[in-house]
């Protein structure tokens, strides 16, 4: 009672984010009588952690008790430096150390962008299916969503022209374009440039997440989105979470005037600044360390985990099943039959007969109504345990009764 009582007196801005059902197959996945493609973790057994203490000590020794006092609000200057000359030489984006702003992770960058331009009621597009975190931090500034659907070439530029001509008010178009989470797609060259021209002609702004750009296993690089940008209008934002580790919390964000200074002023009235001690160390662990090389291991290490996946995919589910087939990142995409409600499935049978987890379709759409789907994880576990885990999987989908 005492719960329902103080739900009252949150704030209508929280009252869609309704998170237990997530909540719950995290919770199923956390059994180790499960063996679970839910979570999106980078595999422990790959963090550099002998090269991260060095590099926090090193910090520490150089910083002195200076390091320990508060700090500017963008972030460490030369750390920011590092990152201009990397968005230069890894994404084709020239800019200087103004333009970056040192988040924390790649997640607060997404809410601080929809902080700065989301009233309630706007208009905003999404990726039909997107990442779901995103969905949680755009959930709370109450936007008004369009879906624009993903095929191999990443999102259907072609369906936002015509989503744009009868919603022109649409002021955020938000795209996951490399690797995309959760159906591992990358957007084509000439999307890119299409979907820039888009946003000057209707006065968009484009968000460009893309925290798996560097995690490529087949093939080479296209020019970051922003690449393209001719008049300030994409924010691209990135993180060392998938790079290097989760756990510093530590993301960037590139932007112009006048987007810069206005998220530099919503990050200060949000959290002041990130920790300067973990910006140091990251500054020092990019000085000592070819993180070029560490990225290049863990890329050998997840090609033989998204091949060992996708071999199993191809022996194991029934061919009414289709999946993708990403050429880097964290996740491959399942489509169901339709008619076919993952969320349920995974509830009644993949979960206590095959015991086996996935994250079900529907939390992944702005509007929730797709449940014939659900995404994998390949980098958290060994390729032994993913075979396994797609045998079982594939065993009871092989069974399933479609009208
Ligand atoms: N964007 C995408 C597409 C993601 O998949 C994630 C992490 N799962 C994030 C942003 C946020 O990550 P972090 O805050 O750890 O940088």
């Amino acid at each position: 009672m005492g719960e329902i009582i103080m739900k009252n007196l949150f704030a209508n801005r929280v009252l869609n984010n309704d998170t237990s059902d997530l909540n719950e197959i995290f919770k199923n996945s956390a059994n180790p009588e499960n063996i679970s493609f839910a979570g999106g973790f980078p595999d422990n057994r790959l963090f550099p952690d002998h090269a991260l203490q060095a590099a926090y000590q090193d910090a520490i020794n150089r910083g002195g008790q200076a390091l320990f006092q508060y700090a500017s609000t963008q972030g460490l200057a030369t750390l920011r430096q590092k990152l201009a000359e990397r968005m230069a030489n890894h994404a084709d984006v020239q800019v200087t150390a103004d333009n970056i702003m040192l988040t924390q992770g790649g997640q607060q960058a997404i809410d601080l962008v929809a902080k700065l331009l989301l009233n309630h009621g706007d208009a905003m597009a999404v990726e039909g299916p997107t990442y779901m975190g995103a969905l949680a931090a755009f959930d709370t500034y109450e936007p008004t969503y369009y879906e624009i659907p993903v095929d191999h070439d990443g999102m259907d530029i072609r369906y936002l022209r015509h989503t744009l001509k009868a919603h022109p008010e649409i002021k955020l178009i938000y795209t996951v374009p490399d690797f995309h989470n959760p159906t591992g797609t990358t957007m084509s060259l000439q999307r890119r440039k299409d979907l820039v021209a888009l946003a000057n002609q209707y006065d968009a702004i484009i968000l460009e997440d893309s925290p798996y750009r560097d995690l490529r296993y087949d093939g080479t690089n296209l020019p970051a989105i922003k690449h393209f940008d001719t008049e300030g209008r994409v924010v691209f934002i990135s993180s060392f979470s998938k790079i290097l580790s989760p756990a510093l919390r530590t993301g960037w964000l590139v932007a112009d005037e006048p987007l810069i200074q206005a998220l530099v002023n919503l990050k200060s009235a949000t959290d002041v600044q990130s920790s300067s001690v973990t910006l140091a160390a990251i500054d020092s662990y990019l000085a000592h360390n070819d993180i070029d090389q560490h990225i290049a291991n863990l890329n050998a290490a997840y090609q033989i985990k998204r091949d060992a996946m996708l071999n199993a995919l191809d022996r194991y589910f029934p061919a009414n099943v289709s999946f993708t087939r990403p050429a880097g990142g964290f996740f491959i995409w399942v489509v169901l039959p339709q008619g076919v409600d993952a969320k349920q499935l995974l509830k009644d049978v993949i979960l206590p007969q095959a015991h086996v987890a996935y994250v079900p379709a529907a939390c992944q759409f702005a509007h929730r109504k797709v449940t014939n789907g659900f995404r994998l994880n390949f980098t958290g576990l060994d390729p032994v345990t993913i075979t396994t885990g797609i045998k079982r999987l594939g065993g009871i989908l092989q069974h399933l009764n479609v009208d």
